[in-house]
């Protein structure tokens, strides 16, 4: 039987003449192999999830685990990147795969996120900026949220401005992220513990993901772990010698103190504007195998491994629909499209 015939008759089509173009073109859609990685930040519970001043940036682990059992349903295989990568290579007709990768790595993913994974009995990608276990990323985003949540009202600058109700909280958040976003970030963050009464200390910590958490999960068998730099730079916008330092400083640092290989790098950030051509090039002279972007999109068996697209999960989509646009590729070829990414 030729392979006409068997694409032909699992459609209800009696034979190869029958088929018109259309559906050659769907059939042949259809059985392309089809990677798709997915990246998210942080994950809470349900309950905790829809009080978050910041909600988006998290996952509700109950819409993860929802997700995870409708994958293996439709039977997409989840992988490391490695496998990925090789998969990649190979095009077999019909594969169909998927990873996941936590970008940053904060306490959550080690008491929240690998649970969840190691319970369905599938592997995860940590890409860890080395700067959140070492202690010198000030982690401005987190604090700002924590206060946020926590008080009834906040100082910022001469303002004072009220945070009772979770409407406040979220337009809070809002309006002073986006003003303090850019270099002078720590900064601003540094003020507002200041006149807050804030220990940065306690919350950075209370926040951040430790090298004893760490030590656990490179003996595990489902964790893969990646780098993303040291600081958490956007490396487009650094000189060459900052960016390797950046790039390859977080690979030597996590093999270094954790004994383990670092094959993989992921940019901060990861759109068009934070890395380009030279960048990529960097994280191939670091020594690394793949660099991670989050142009949207599927991986393509001609996809250079130094600009691998992944799929950023915004917390509040929590929708099989919207998924499945990721997977079908709809939703990279809307952001190529509209130029978005
Ligand atoms: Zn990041």
């Amino acid at each position: 039987m030729t392979p006409d015939h068997y694409f032909g008759s699992s459609l209800g089509i009696e034979g190869p003449t029958e088929l018109n173009a259309t559906t050659m073109a769907r059939v042949s859609w259809r059985r392309r192999s089809r990677g798709c990685l997915f990246t998210f930040h942080r994950a809470a519970a349900s309950d905790v999830w829809a009080n978050l001043p910041n909600r988006k940036f998290y996952l509700d682990l109950d819409f993860l685990d929802r997700f995870l059992t409708y994958l293996k349903q439709k039977q997409w295989a989840v992988v490391t990147i490695d496998e990925a990568i090789r998969r990649a290579s190979l095009n077999k007709a019909g594969d169909r795969y998927v990873n996941f990768s936590v970008d940053d790595c904060y306490r959550d993913t080690f008491e929240a996120v690998v649970p969840v994974f190691r319970r369905h009995g599938v592997p995860l990608t940590l890409y860890v900026t080395t700067g959140i276990p070492d202690g010198t990323a000030a982690l401005w985003y987190t604090g700002l949220e924590d206060v946020i949540a926590t008080r009834e009202r906040v100082k910022v600058g001469s303002q004072t401005i009220e945070t009772q109700s979770i409407l406040a909280k979220r337009k809070a958040f809002r309006q002073v992220s986006s003003a303090w976003d850019g270099p002078c970030a720590d900064e601003h963050y540094a003020a507002f513990c200041r006149s807050n009464d804030v220990d940065p200390k306690a919350i950075r910590e209370s926040h951040a993901i430790s090298w004893d958490m760490l030590d656990t999960l490179r003996n595990d068998d489902l964790v893969e772990i990646g780098a993303h730099t040291m600081s958490h730079a956007r490396i487009s916008s650094l000189t060459r010698s900052a960016a390797l330092a950046e790039i390859a400083g977080s690979g030597e640092r996590l093999r270094r103190r954790l004994g383990v290989p670092v094959r993989h790098f992921a940019f901060p950030y990861g759109r068009r504007s934070d890395c380009g051509p030279r960048d990529f090039d960097f994280v191939r002279e670091a020594g690394f195998a793949s660099a991670a972007t989050t142009r949207k999109g599927l991986i393509q068996t001609s996809s250079a491994p130094f600009v691998l697209p992944r799929n950023t999960l915004n917390g509040s989509h929590q929708n099989i629909a919207i998924m499945e646009a990721h997977l079908s590729g709809l939703s990279g070829l809307a952001a190529k499209w509209l130029h978005i990414d």
